[in-house]
């Protein structure tokens, strides 16, 4: 394997361009390895050359890590939580985004990330082994930076129809999307928080997800998603429509690379043993074995161009890289804290959540906000309703949820135009 500090200035320029070209992983539309390439790549070049440094240093502590972890005690298997603020960005009203298709965009990545996604029964027989259970769950963060409450939303008007595209630029160069002084929105700590900013890109892509060290500002880190793909809930027959745009786009944000990896059978390839040597992506929904490079390609891999419905896995490789980047430069996640549950009155929302983590029961209060029946919903983390009650709003309702298996769970309550949603995480009763 051709490591970046093996390779001379010359050619480190050059792996540069590939890392940029390749990695760069502007989904587009139509043609998806054009002018997104092109934007990014002008874009990196011109305002940071040291990127490069940055990804070499990147790539040399994740070899490392996972070489030192074929001699540790195998590991237990702990759940990470990764904090999630979703900055959503319009300009018009269609693109100020309902909170349930952000909540169903959380759902989906906590079904692809542990494994739990329906087609994963799809997989071929001779992959079946290498899929893996990442550990990941993501949580829309319950404290701002500040440590104030919040729903891990936030929500900004721009006078920029197309900010989501990286040509929405200051003459220098700087997206305007990252930043709240050029119409966009500021990151919240990027150490702490894994920002997804949701705008409109006007097709230039899909989305965008940065590598650890990519990106040329720490305000600039982390995943963009077009609007329209964001979620499930868009589902007007295109073939990016069930969420795993942000799937793929997060594997990037932790140190994955295209599973083709380089194009080509001789070129870079993903840095993963498990996945085989690919030449190119792949797209549309093929039928398996589709072979290149003298072996069947693994297009139904997250970290394919494939059709959302046809994509269903990480495999073990993958995962190793996932967790170096989470013990390495995405270190700061996991002691954030920003995804605290915690007893609270919630007078903005017209209820109080108790106790929270939860017991053996959720109680819901209602306070003023609410009159008469209430709609009672439960969701699990994948989306799934799970329970269903219509409450008077006098009363104080207790759900029972010692069957409930632990994770995190929304609770939907809805009275008229009155619609709030609450957070919850059941514990393991152990
Ligand atoms: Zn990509």
């Amino acid at each position: 394997m051709l490591l970046p500090e093996q390779l001379p200035m010359n050619k480190k320029v050059t792996y540069l361009l590939i890392l940029l070209l390749t990695f760069g992983h502007w989904l587009v539309a139509q043609e998806l390895d054009k002018c997104g390439h092109d934007l990014l790549l002008e874009n990196a070049l011109e305002r940071d050359p040291a990127v490069v440094d940055r990804m070499a240093a990147v790539e040399t502590f994740t070899q490392e890590w996972i070489a030192n972890q074929a001699n540790r005690p195998a590991q237990t298997r702990e759940i990470i939580t990764i904090p999630v603020v979703v900055h959503v960005l319009w300009n018009e009203p269609s693109e100020d985004i309902s909170n349930l298709q952000i909540y169903s965009q959380i759902g989906i990545l906590n079904e692809d990330f542990r494994m739990r996604n329906e087609n994963i029964n799809e997989i071929p027989d001779d992959f079946k082994a290498l899929a893996v259970d990442v550990g990941f769950e993501f949580c829309l963060a319950t404290l701002t930076p500040e440590g104030d409450l919040t729903d891990g939303i936030t929500r900004t008007q721009t006078d920029w129809p197309c900010i989501g595209d990286f040509n929405t630029s200051t003459e220098s160069g700087i997206p305007r999307l990252f930043y709240s002084i050029l119409g966009g929105q500021d990151a919240w700590d990027p150490r702490r928080y894994l920002n997804i900013w949701v705008a409109p890109t006007c097709n230039a892509f899909l989305g965008f997800g940065f590598n650890p060290g990519q990106s040329v500002s720490p305000q600039e880190d982390g995943v963009v998603l077009d609007t329209d793909y964001f979620g499930n809930v868009c589902n007007d027959g295109r073939n990016h429509h069930l969420g795993r745009t942000t799937t793929h786009e997060i594997g990037h944000y932790f140190n994955l690379k295209h599973i083709w990896g380089t194009k080509g059978c001789e070129e870079e390839d993903d840095f993963v043993e498990d996945t085989p040597r690919q030449d190119n992506f792949h797209l549309g929904c093929p039928t398996h074995p589709s072979e290149s490079c003298g072996s069947a390609d693994m297009f139904m891999n997250f970290m394919d161009y494939t059709d959302d419905a046809c994509i269903s896995m990480f495999t073990i490789g993958q995962k190793n890289r996932m967790l170096a980047a989470i013990n390495g430069p995405r270190s700061g996640l996991l002691n954030s804290n920003r995804c605290l549950f915690i007893n609270r009155p919630r007078p903005d929302l017209g209820i109080t959540v108790f106790p929270n983590p939860v017991g053996d029961c959720i109680h819901v209060e209602f306070n003023a906000n609410f009159e008469n029946d209430v709609t009672v919903l439960l969701y699990d983390s994948s989306g799934k309703l799970i329970y269903e009650t219509i409450n008077n709003a006098s009363n104080i309702r207790s759900i029972p949820a010692d069957g409930l298996p632990p994770g995190v769970y929304y609770l939907h309550l809805t009275n008229g135009s009155t619609k709030v949603t609450e957070q919850i995480l059941v514990r393991d009763a152990k």
